[in-house]
């Protein structure tokens, strides 16, 4: 079994593995790194996939070109674009199908119909708890997982060289606010049959401790919104957009008490598949993302501000975002003293998105606007919810992703506690590195 690291092991973002046994090879994952999206913006757009590959924005699979016919499916472990994103550039190669759960498939739909693309591969939906059988001797089964968008399951590929299992993204949440706990039954059980590699997260591996439940923000809510409630003010809340779980507690915090606005495209588009699928109710929601209705939502609502809930796009402060324009004065409504902002969000951390949100804040603050951040836990895995992963699946050899190379090493000293020896069982890859196990 060869494991080719493909994208996604030399910093946070476009993620992409292909597992290779004498008899096929299975893609996981064809993420974009976001930071170079957002630097680079519409040109991506009119870019070849040679060229969006150079820029750095998706995953280079240049590796894989010789062995196409080999690519018996691509896998979306979740809807996340650091994980789906670069789907509509780099699928359209590889002569198979696209296997992921109904809201991944969902999202995937929506973006490339936003996209104005198309794809010619066969998009196969797949519950947690199924199997796929992708050739004779490959079978590709979803595991139920915790994250922080819908439909987040752990990857195992059986193979007759043993099972790889893949786990980007998770957390481990024993009380989430939609869907179920994680499968660890299952999980167990995969550690009983034998796990030959395991492909774990390390995004928060080197934070103490586990990750809180979603149900604990759910309450923090709760007490965040009613102090600003107290005042008669404006109240705006930002978070992930594809965020299910916490929109709905932010709706349920609400507790219909102000009308509220979903305000940008990405809330209208993960928001739009999550309503297709039941989990979330919006009949009562104003729901705008082109900028003419837009303006005319914020238009009524800067006359009745007191009346609404604002959910906008914007966390990390991106330029483009609705709480960005906002802030800027580009839509008829001002940020005026004592409107509370609430971020339900933290920063990704990289130096792109500090500036933005360093920029953002300030301009909020400048017209009176009370910031609160971090109303807030992460979707990822922490040092005890690794851990966990790691002695429930037992694998017989460990390879951290999904991560710069300080947090995959950070993953590494974890996995030397549990008696891993680095090069002969755990191994610290790069893109573009290839590990035969
Ligand atoms: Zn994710």
């Amino acid at each position: 079994m060869k494991i080719h690291a493909i994208g996604g092991y030399n910093q946070v973002g476009k993620n992409m593995t292909a597992v290779e046994v004498e008899n096929g090879i299975v893609l996981i994952d064809m993420g974009y790194d976001m930071e170079e999206v957002v630097e680079k913006d519409q040109e991506i757009e009119e870019l070849t996939t040679k060229e969006t590959i150079q820029t750095g924005a998706i995953p280079d699979d240049s590796k894989i070109h010789d062995k196409k016919d080999k690519v018996k499916a691509i896998v979306i472990g979740h809807g996340h674009l650091d994980h789906v994103g670069g789907v509509p550039k780099l699928a359209g190669s590889y002569d198979c199908p696209i296997i992921a759960t109904p809201f991944t498939m969902s999202v995937l739909r929506r973006m490339v119909k936003e996209d104005r693309k198309s794809l010619e591969n066969e998009l196969i939906e797949m519950e947690p708890g199924e199997s796929y059988q992708a050739s004779e001797n490959i079978a590709i089964e979803f595991i139920n997982v915790t994250h922080s968008i819908p439909g987040a399951v752990l990857t195992a590929v059986h193979t007759n060289d043993g099972t790889m299992v893949y786990g980007l993204d998770n957390r481990l949440d024993d009380d989430p606010v939609l869907g179920d706990i994680p499968d660890y039954e299952r999980i167990r059980e995969l550690g009983e049959e034998g796990v030959k590699a395991f492909i774990g997260d390390s995004t928060r591996v080197d934070e103490p401790g586990r990750c809180m439940s979603e149900s604990i923000v759910s309450t923090e809510l709760v007490h965040t919104i009613d102090q600003a409630y107290q005042d008669d003010k404006g109240v705006f809340i930002t978070t992930f957009s594809s965020h299910i779980e916490r929109l709905i507690s932010i709706l349920k915090a609400n507790n219909e008490r102000r009308k509220v606005a979903l305000i940008g495209r990405s809330l209208k588009e993960y928001t739009g598949s999550a309503e297709e699928m039941g989990m979330i109710n919006l009949d009562d929601v104003e729901v705008v993302s082109y900028w003419d209705e837009t303006n005319e939502l914020l238009e009524k609502i800067s006359k009745e501000k007191s009346e609404w809930l604002v959910i906008c796009t914007g966390h990390q402060g991106e330029p483009g975002a609705a709480l960005t324009r906002i802030a800027k004065g580009e839509y008829p409504i001002e940020i005026e003293e004592g409107d509370n902002i609430i971020f339900s969000s933290s920063v990704i951390p990289n130096p792109l998105n500090r500036a933005s949100r360093y920029r953002l804040d300030k301009m909020i603050k400048r017209e009176g606007g009370r910031v609160i951040s971090e109303v807030h836990v992460s979707g990822h895995a922490k040092r005890e919810d690794c851990r966990d992963l790691l002695l429930m699946l037992k694998p017989k050899n460990f390879i951290p992703s999904h991560g710069t190379t300080e947090m995959l090493a950070s993953h590494v000293t974890l996995a030397r506690e549990e008696g891993y020896t680095l090069n002969e069982d755990l191994f610290l890859l790069e893109n573009g590195n290839t590990v035969d196990i």
